[in-house]
């Protein structure tokens, strides 16, 4: 059977990219076919093949049965920012960010933190490749540093993952370079809180880390920018955790260097195929995930491929409770409605603002206090909630929904029962 890699033109912050291939043209793995419009990202063939489709969203390869062992390097052009906008690499921790963009702040002086806390629980490619590859990091941060000029980098792990730390312990050579074991809580990864853990620094929903001289960057895009400079390696493979109801079992499987357009059915087949009825196919992770089909492909961001039982029945009034970090309220309606649950009312935390379209917390993963937003809920005639807040705020509801006879949902629970993996309801003391 043909096996077909769809390369998406929008898989980035910015603009579409421009094809630059026309159907039947022979291309090589690692080839440029399609270049950045503004802001954005070139894109490059995953597999050496031939171009099979070219249309407004994405640029269809059909591979070769015989794969080349190297990819064509990158022409060595320009500086730092050149080679990082020639690789196309973005923030491969889900955001997308062009890293060319992000690289050209001049800090003078100030702080690049690598962030590898892998917040979202189930997900482990990011903690896999610090343990076992962190040099390649290690020397992604020095390259982001020079382009920032920046004086200092820190690693954000957290605590828990010992071998990453330990193994980040052994490859750091510098002493201006330095770990920051932060707490198991999400949205612990979330730039803003990182800065705030790390520097002390409140920045405002609308500020970026700049605003205290420093840059946040996902350890695997630090990664793809020591490949591109070290190797002329342009982004054309993406880590992935695959997870859940497979026959495998459910533990998480790391799969490094997934080419970007794979079918995301062949991942799953790849991880040992679906096992019985599921419920749906998450891309992403528990809390930021989004359902997809079989159909769809590994992009620059993809980082979580879960496959989940099948949602509980629950025919009570479903009162909907939205955070900035967890699930869009279109999400969490969705979900509702797949529990065949009807929607009483919809309240935000307090913390959510709205900046330019997207929903921001003011103080991430730190709890305003939730009673107010229940209670309205409870008017609204809600009889059971689905809740999407971090792990503080939904420590506090639990605190005070059952004393008001609601019971609780979280958005992730059926990703989580799927692994055996603890609810996010309580922290513990
Ligand atoms: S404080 Fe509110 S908006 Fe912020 S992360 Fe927690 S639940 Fe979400």
């Amino acid at each position: 059977m043909k096996k077909l890699f769809r390369i998406l033109l929008r898989q980035h912050v910015g603009n579409p990219s421009i094809p630059l291939v026309k159907i039947g043209n022979n291309i090589e793995q690692g080839e440029l076919i399609a270049s950045l419009n503004g802001l954005g990202s070139n894109l490059h063939a995953s597999v050496c093949g031939r171009v099979a489709e070219v249309s407004g969203q994405a640029i269809v390869i059909e591979a070769y049965e015989e794969q080349q062992k190297n990819y064509k390097p990158l022409s060595r052009k320009g500086d730092l920012i050149d080679v990082i906008k020639d690789a196309g690499i973005v923030g491969m921790g889900g955001a997308g960010f062009p890293a060319h963009v992000k690289f050209a702040a001049d800090l003078s002086g100030g702080l690049v933190i690598a962030n590898g806390v892998e917040c979202e629980p189930v997900l482990a490619h990011n903690v896999k490749q610090l343990t076992d590859h962190p040099e390649l990091i290690y020397k992604g941060l020095l390259y982001a540093m020079q382009a920032v000029n920046a004086n200092k980098g820190i690693f954000a792990v957290k605590g828990k993952n010992r071998r990453a730390v330990e193994a980040l312990r052994d490859v750091i050579k510098d002493r201006d370079i330095a770990i920051a074991e932060l707490p198991d809580i999400y949205p612990m990864g979330e730039e803003r809180a990182i800065v705030r853990e790390i520097l002390g620094a409140r920045l405002a929903p609308d500020q970026l880390p700049a605003a205290a001289r420093a840059v946040v960057s996902n350890v695997e895009t630090l990664a793809r920018v020591a490949e591109a400079v070290d190797f002329n390696k342009p982004v054309i493979s993406k880590h992935v955790t695959v997870a859940g109801r497979l026959k495998n079992g459910v533990e998480p499987q790391v799969f490094l260097d997934v080419p970007i357009g794979a079918r995301i059915g062949d991942l799953i087949e790849a991880a040992g195929g679906i096992a019985g009825e599921y419920g749906e196919i998450i891309m992403g992770g528990p809390f930021t995930g989004k359902s997809v089909s079989l159909d769809d492909v590994i992009t620059k961001t993809s980082g979580g491929i879960l496959v989940t039982i099948p949602f509980p029945h629950e025919s009570r009034k479903m009162g909907i409770l939205v955070c900035a970090c967890g699930a869009s309220e279109a999400r969490l309606r969705e979900i509702a409605d797949r529990m065949g649950s009807p929607v009483a009312g919809v309240e935000f935390c307090k913390q959510v603002v709205e900046i330019r379209g997207n929903l921001k917390c003011e103080n991430p993963g730190n709890c305003p206090g939730q009673a107010e937003k229940v209670l309205k809920l409870k008017k609204s005639g809600a009889e059971v909630l689905l809740i999407s807040n971090c792990t503080a705020c939904s420590n506090t509801i639990m605190g005070i929904a059952p004393k008001m006879k609601l019971s609780v949902y979280h958005h992730t629970d059926h990703v989580l029962r799927t692994v055996n993996h603890s609810l996010v309801r309580r922290l513990k003391s």
